[in-house]
Order: C-alpha cells, then sequence, then structure tokens
C-alpha cells in the first residue's frame, strides 16, 4: 500500500520534472510552464513581470498574450485582457485571444491578390475575403521560444513555408514581448522571406480594462490620433478613400466615450455593426514611435496609452462577440473586450494607392508597439 504511494509520488514527479525539462527556457527567469499540446507539439506558457508586479502570460500558440496583470488606481491588479486559463478553449477556436496575426492580419479582397504579375490565391475565410492569414494564419501555430527567455522577455519565432495559405515565400517571424520598468509591454516584429510577399503582423488583444470581463467596453474613454479613417464596403474592404473623421462617429482625435456615437445613424457603423474600421494615423510612417491612441476606464484609473512605427489602427469594438461557446462564438459578451490592432490598412496588397506591405529578399520587416500601463488620479464623479 504504502508502496503505491510512494510509486504514485515518484511518478507524479517525474512527470514535472519530465514537462519542466520538456520547456525550452525555463531556467533563466521567465517562468514557464507547459500549457498543454497541440497534436505531439508542447505549448509552453511564459509569465513576464516587472517590478511594480505588472505581470504578461504569453503562450507559444499563436505568441499570445494569455492574461496582462496592471493595478487600479488604488494599486489592485488585475487581468485586462480576454483569455483562458486552459488550451482548450483556444484550440476550439476562439477568434484570435491575445494573438499574434498574420501572414496578413485583417482583409484582403476576394482572397487574391496580384505581385509581380502573378495571382496568388488564400483561402477565403470571412465570406469572400481572406481575414487574418487564412484558415490557420499564425494565431493558430506553434511558435518557438528563444532561449534567452528572461524575467521581462521573450522572443518567439515562427517558420511560415513557401506556399502556406497560399502566400509566397518563406516567412520566419519573431516576436519579442519586453515588459520594461517604465510599465510598458513592448512588441517588436521582424520579418525576412525568401521570395515577394505581403507581410501585415498586428497583436489581437481584447482589452477590458475594467478588470470585469463581464462589463461592456463602453463606458471606456478613447482618444485615437489620427485624422482620417478607411470606409469600408458591406464586407468591410476599403473602398480606398481616406475619409476626414471630422463631423463623424469616428473622430476620437479629443477624448470620447465610446458607447456615446456607437448606435448613430451612420452607413459606417451600421456596415461594421460598430466599429470595425482601420484609422490612419497622423505621421507614423517611418521608424519613429507616434503615439496612436489613449484608452481610459474611469470607473477602474486604468489607462493604456499606445504607441506604434505602424501606419494604421484598426479599432474594433467588439460587435460580433455573442458570449457563446469556444468553437461558435467567442464565449466573452457582447462588445466585453476591444482590439486596437496596430497594422497596415486592410486589403492593402490590392489598393496600390495605401503604403506598400510587400516584403522582398533581402529586406527585414521591422515594426513595434508600445503599451503603456497607467492610472488616472481623479475618480470620477
Ligand atoms: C476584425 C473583425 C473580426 C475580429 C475577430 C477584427 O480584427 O476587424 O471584423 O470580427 O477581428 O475575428
Amino acid at each position: 500500500m504504502q508502496n503505491a504511494v510512494v510509486m504514485t509520488l515518484l511518478s507524479a514527479l517525474a512527470g514535472t520534472l519530465l514537462s519542466a525539462h520538456s520547456v525550452s527556457a525555463a531556467a533563466r527567469g521567465a517562468r514557464a510552464a507547459v500549457f498543454g499540446h497541440v497534436g505531439k507539439a508542447t505549448v509552453e506558457i511564459y509569465t513576464l513581470s516587472n517590478a511594480h508586479g505588472i505581470e504578461a502570460r504569453i503562450m507559444t500558440y499563436g505568441a499570445s498574450i494569455v492574461s496582462l496583470k496592471t493595478p487600479d488606481r488604488d494599486g489592485h491588479l488585475q487581468n485586462i485582457v480576454l483569455g483562458f486559463d486552459t488550451l482548450d478553449p483556444y484550440l476550439a477556436g476562439v477568434p484570435y485571444y491575445g494573438a499574434t496575426v498574420g501572414r496578413y492580419a485583417n482583409r484582403i479582397a476576394q482572397a487574391r491578390f496580384t505581385l509581380d504579375g502573378a495571382t496568388f490565391n488564400l483561402v477565403a475565410n470571412d465570406g469572400p475575403n481572406s481575414l487574418h492569414g487564412g484558415s490557420r494564419g499564425f494565431d493558430k501555430r506553434v511558435w518557438k521560444a528563444d532561449a534567452t527567455a528572461s524575467r521581462n522577455s521573450l522572443k518567439l519565432s515562427y517558420v511560415s513555408t513557401a506556399g502556406e495559405e497560399g502566400y509566397p515565400g518563406q516567412l520566419t517571424v519573431h516576436v519579442t514581448y519586453r515588459l520594461l520598468e517604465d510599465d510598458s509591454l513592448s512588441i517588436e516584429y521582424e520579418a525576412t522571406t525568401t521570395a515577394p510577399t505581403p507581410v501585415n503582423l498586428t497583436n489581437h488583444a481584447y482589452f477590458n480594462l475594467s478588470g470585469d470581463p463581464t462589463r461592456s467596453i463602453l463606458e471606456h474613454k478613447l482618444t485615437i490620433n489620427a485624422d482620417k479613417f478607411t470606409p469600408v464596403d458591406a464586407t468591410l474592404i476599403p473602398t480606398g478613400e481616406l475619409r476626414a473623421v471630422a463631423g463623424t462617429p469616428f473622430d476620437f482625435r479629443s477624448e470620447a466615450v465610446i458607447g456615446s456615437r456607437i448606435d448613430a445613424d451612420d452607413a459606417q457603423l451600421n456596415v461594421g455593426h460598430g466599429y470595425d474600421h482601420n484609422w490612419v494615423l497622423n505621421a507614423a510612417h517611418g521608424n519613429a514611435l507616434r503615439f496612436a491612441a489613449l484608452l481610459a476606464d474611469p470607473v477602474s484609473g486604468r489607462a493604456l496609452e499606445v504607441r506604434t512605427t505602424q501606419p494604421g489602427l484598426q479599432f474594433y469594438s467588439g460587435n460580433f462577440m455573442n458570449g457563446k461557446q469556444a468553437g461558435q462564438g467567442s464565449v466573452y459578451g457582447y462588445r466585453t473586450g476591444l482590439c486596437l490592432e496596430t497594422q497596415h490598412f486592410p486589403d492593402s496588397p490590392n489598393q496600390p494607392t495605401f503604403p506598400s506591405t510587400v516584403l522582398r529578399p533581402g529586406e527585414t520587416y521591422a515594426q513595434k508597439t508600445v503599451l503603456n500601463f497607467r492610472t488616472l488620479k481623479t475618480p470620477p464623479n
């Protein structure tokens, strides 16, 4: 009897050691653990932290942010992104929770594009269009964590084969997360290719700064540093126009409550079922980090500032969230999370007037987005 107990304990210990051993960079500071399996591949989860208790958990499936704890105005740490404690809902197909999205984030019209005279057909997974890299984009791949993982940084890599989801060229992608002592999470993207290909990478975290995922995000306040946005057609493909936000519900140049105009009778809000559009960031080109957006929750006092090298920002107000089970829907309720996806403009491969997204052999794709966590001192009246 006693022997049996000892044997069970020993085999449990062996199991722990084995799974700890299979984690590539457990040792040096970044806390690492096994989160689950996809076929034979092990999915690891890494915990980054800073001296103020801010904590980001990132898993190798989709190079995804699983949770992000930041303080409210009273110092209470709570998770501000929607996510799950186990891998199962992610595998069942919840839509891009916290994930790194690619090879082309956002939509490509009619799931095809022409590059250097050749036409490439992609997988249509959003009506006639290709969305977020196709049926199995970067969000559904197991990335490899670099052995340099530390308490505050993690580099993840993925090699996308030539022809994967219809895209040309083998693309080697790196995403590095750094949780810094100035209370920011920096996300750096890098990619190289063996043949010309469009590339557009973003992170798809759903934020709810209240820390309570049952609350809607409609009371959050938002500022977006953009004079223009890209209006869309009925399938959410940009028409090519860069339209002034002035005088429309898309004007977030001064702070506005998200819910204050979301139900306005506006043709663009109608096609998006709310906000699901790309804003043309002011002076966001080049290598400089520019202010993109400021999101604030007056109740908890949490604020999030987004800076980026990217030219566009897709603000998605969770309009397709429906509270249905994983695999059938988004699990979380209607508009209980919002995405601020820094990226190139949707459908750029088919829109010659938009900034180019083509990466060629010998070039390095490099983009960076920094999320800065702050608190607002004054409670609401
Ligand atoms: C898109 C939405 C889509 C959501 C989840 C967003 O980036 O703009 O239209 O429903 O991702 O798939």
